[in-house]
């Protein structure tokens, strides 16, 4: 039997001849031509006001937490069903983080929740479009405007998605997207920050090359360059930048795959509902098919439905403990609780999702999966 991995990552073709032309291009190091045919490319199609290549999503969070200048004591909104990335780009800075829970319907985050838990050190809310679904971002900009708060999309998940006609990451202030592996359009390690509003543009460059303005200096705007802000290093090489825009160019194709293959377990596993719970895609909301979930009905069911799949060959994972019940942070927890957010943490199951992934695969798995509920490794009472 064919062995199924969890994720796998898809190389177009092109990437190692990138790679050779930055090589011998003689630069190599960050800001590049491969870096800035990636930022017109995510500019022109997407209509973000600027875009920054990082070396992750998390980099690009920790920048846009830096930018917006997050002070010990400010308080944050975010979803605690999330990657701790989320999260740490603003405990770094001292924040304290205020969780607000997910829908029933899907993850994201549940923004009728968040109007209660605005305080007057309320700095920014941050979106995690899960899955790569938006969230409801006209009522969660709406309040952002109504409080003067700040947004932050997670958008790590979400390239090419869309929320009414508006491609993720160009709503918020600011906004993260990865280029991880296990992401649709990957360089290894990888990321972007995504600029939407003007005030953020210089400084943005500044903090991204260790507080200098070495990119004004080289654009021609100031004559010499040196420390003009507290800064890191958040730019990748030029190396990552050409593996990446040989993905880019091929962003129609893998999405195509992708959302196919997404269809068919949709279609596969409808008959299962409501035993399951399969993704929920509201009508705001396009699919950029990163991910292919099912909700169990408990903790045991989703082990055993592990296991069976496993014995099978096939990897699927769960993933997200809450992070109001992490280790890290439960005690600093205000207490709520929050019942979605730890109902995906012990009942979401992700399925084998990647580009050479085969649509026999793909109704295999769901035959299997079938079979399991009509068996007896169903724990439903
Ligand atoms: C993948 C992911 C990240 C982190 O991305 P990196 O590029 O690995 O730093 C952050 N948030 C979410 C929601 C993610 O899925």
């Amino acid at each position: 039997m064919r062995y199924i991995p969890f994720n796998k990552p898809y190389y177009t073709g092109n990437e190692t001849s990138y790679i050779q032309q930055a090589v011998q291009s003689g630069k190599i190091s960050g800001d590049g031509i491969f870096t800035e045919k990636c930022h017109k490319f995510f500019e022109e199609k997407y209509g973000f006001k600027k875009c920054l290549l990082t070396t992750s999503c998390t980099d690009a969070l920790e920048l846009a937490a830096l930018l917006i200048d997050i002070q010990p004591g400010d308080e944050v909104i975010l979803p605690s069903y999330t990657f701790v990335s989320t999260a740490n780009a603003f405990v770094l800075r001292g924040a304290k983080l205020v969780f607000v829970d997910s829908t029933k319907e899907n993850p994201d985050m549940d923004v009728k929740g968040i109007e209660p838990l605005i305080t007057d050190r309320t700095k920014a809310i941050v979106p995690v479009h899960y899955a790569g679904i938006a969230c409801d971002m006209d009522p969660l900009m709406t309040l952002a405007k109504k409080y003067n708060l700040y947004v932050i999309e997670d958008a790590a998940q979400a390239i090419d998605s869309y929320y009414k006609g508006r491609p993720l990451g160009s709503i918020g202030h600011l906004a993260a997207f990865s280029f991880h592996e296990t992401k649709n359009v990957i360089s290894g390690e990888g990321g972007m920050l995504a600029i939407n509003d003007d005030q953020f543009i210089n400084r943005a460059e500044i903090i991204r090359e260790k507080g200098t303005n070495r990119s004004q200096f080289f654009r021609g705007e100031v004559n010499k360059y040196g420390w003009v802000e507290p800064g890191s290093s958040f730019l990748p090489s030029d190396i990552i930048a050409a593996f990446l825009y040989a993905q880019l160019e091929n962003i129609e194709t893998i999405q195509s795959k992708r959302k196919q293959l997404w269809k068919c377990y949709n279609e596969n596993l409808l008959s299962l509902q409501p035993k399951i719970q399969l993704p929920f895609i509201p009508d705001y909301a396009t699919n950029n098919a990163h991910m292919f979930y099912i909700v169990c009905d408990g903790l045991e069911e989703r082990m055993a439905l592990i296991n069976y799949l496993k014995s099978h060959d096939i990897l699927s994972v769960f993933h997200y403990l809450s992070l109001h019940q992490s280790p890290y942070y439960e005690q600093k927890h205000d207490g709520r609780v929050l019942k979605n957010s730890d109902h995906y943490t012990d009942c979401l199951l992700r399925l084998p999702m990647y580009f050479e992934l085969e649509l026999s695969d793909v109704t295999r798995i769901c035959q299997l999966i079938i079979k399991f509920y009509s068996s007896e490794f169903a724990c439903d009472k």
